[in-house]
């Protein structure tokens, strides 16, 4: 864990891999460099799919997660670009599917835990390998619940195809024996078949499977026009997938400061992501070309 309390992947399963898995990602330019770019595409493309993560991206980080809601800004800006009849708008979150959109209302699709689940016209599909270790996440988790019991405020999240173990509000100096323990777990009862990540102080339990939010993007994009152009906005670690499903032809926009991503566009905080979610509804659709 790094001293902005940022677990990396490499600290959490021991395997040395940078954030985002590839040696070639850059620092992403400021938003504002990128917006001719963000133009030119946009005149060239019928449609827009517009795809948002929820936690550091719509809404900002709190302390406790159950708290967590989009700016009220972000709430307005996503609802008027869902009513854009020629902009698809899904929001695509590491929580729950259930839990997330509750959260946030107007986008068509939402997919929940790093796109294990997808929600599209009234339906959802799970991703079936996922699906055959919830067992296994479930017992996980009531393992936890025992080994993590005297950890002030260590908290964990079952959400049913994944689990998140919350550090944000554990002492520093008890961060290390949440860790070890977590692993531990995840050893005895997932063996090869669940893994740990690690994104924004928590620690990720999930199903060793290839499949992540970017996966869950080529899925919906793959029922638009192929001249459609993609956007995605996330802030973590599990968004680089995605990042790297919409560049280069799309754009990836990391909500952050200058660490090397693959996105290639950056914003600030969950406020300017509004202010982009707003000038794509007032003014980008309209360079959607006809
Ligand atoms: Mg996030």
């Amino acid at each position: 864990m790094d001293a902005n309390g940022i677990i990396h992947r490499a600290d959490a399963d021991d395997r040395p891999r940078p954030r985002s898995m590839t040696t070639d990602d850059t620092v992403p330019d400021p938003l504002e460099e990128q917006l001719p770019a963000v133009r030119t595409a946009l005149a060239e493309a019928s449609r827009l799919l517009a795809c948002l993560d929820f936690d550091g991206t719509l809404a900002p980080i709190v302390d406790e997660p159950d708290a967590a809601a989009p700016t009220p800004a972000n709430e307005a800006a996503v609802e008027t670009l869902a009513d854009e009849p020629a902009v698809t708008t899904a929001v695509i979150s590491g929580r729950a599917l259930a839990d997330v959109r509750e959260r946030v209302d107007g986008p068509s699709i939402y997919a929940g835990n790093h796109g294990l689940e997808l929600e599209r016209r009234g339906s959802v599909a799970v991703h079936p390998v996922a699906r055959k270790r919830a067992t296994r996440i479930e017992r996980a988790c009531e393992a936890l619940e025992t080994v993590l019991e005297p950890i002030p405020n260590a908290r964990i999240e079952d959400k049913r195809l994944t689990a998140t173990v919350h550090v944000r509000s554990v002492p520093p100096a008890a961060e290390p024996v949440v860790e070890r323990r977590t692993r531990e777990i995840v050893d005895r009862f997932g063996g090869d078949e669940l893994e740990i990540s690690g994104g924004k102080q928590i620690l990720e339990i999930e199903p060793s499977i290839p499949w992540g939010k970017g996966n869950a993007l080529e899925l919906i994009d793959a029922e638009l026009p192929d001249d459609t152009v993609a956007l995605y906005i996330g802030d973590d670690t599990t968004d680089e997938s995605a990042f790297r499903a919409v560049e280069p032809d799309g754009f990836g926009v990391l909500v952050g400061d200058d660490e090397p991503s693959a996105a290639s566009a950056r914003v600030a905080s969950p406020a300017e992501v509004a202010s982009f979610l707003e000038w794509l509804g007032e003014t980008g659709v309209e360079l959607l070309a006809e």
